[in-house]
């Protein structure tokens, strides 16, 4: 009489892990505004379309801008 031993039975996960759009939509939808929001202030916030008045956020953002590309002085 054969012994029957029990083998563990492992499933490996199904990668890429499959994620509805449903559930990814709104995230990237937030991400994406604000996203757009940072390049905002990275690239134009300055001069006649600037928000905030003075200079504090271009010189935070300054060397950013340049790294990018945006023209700046
Ligand atoms: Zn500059």
């Amino acid at each position: 009489m054969a012994q029957h031993i029990a083998q563990p039975t492992v499933t490996a996960p199904e990668l890429p892990a499959k994620l509805p759009i449903g559930v990814i939509a709104p995230w990237a939808v937030l991400f994406g505004v604000l996203m757009l929001i940072l390049l905002y202030f990275v690239g134009a916030e300055q001069g006649a379309t600037s928000v905030m008045s003075g200079e504090g956020v271009h010189e935070w953002v300054h060397d950013s801008r340049h790294l990018l590309g945006f023209p700046c002085h």
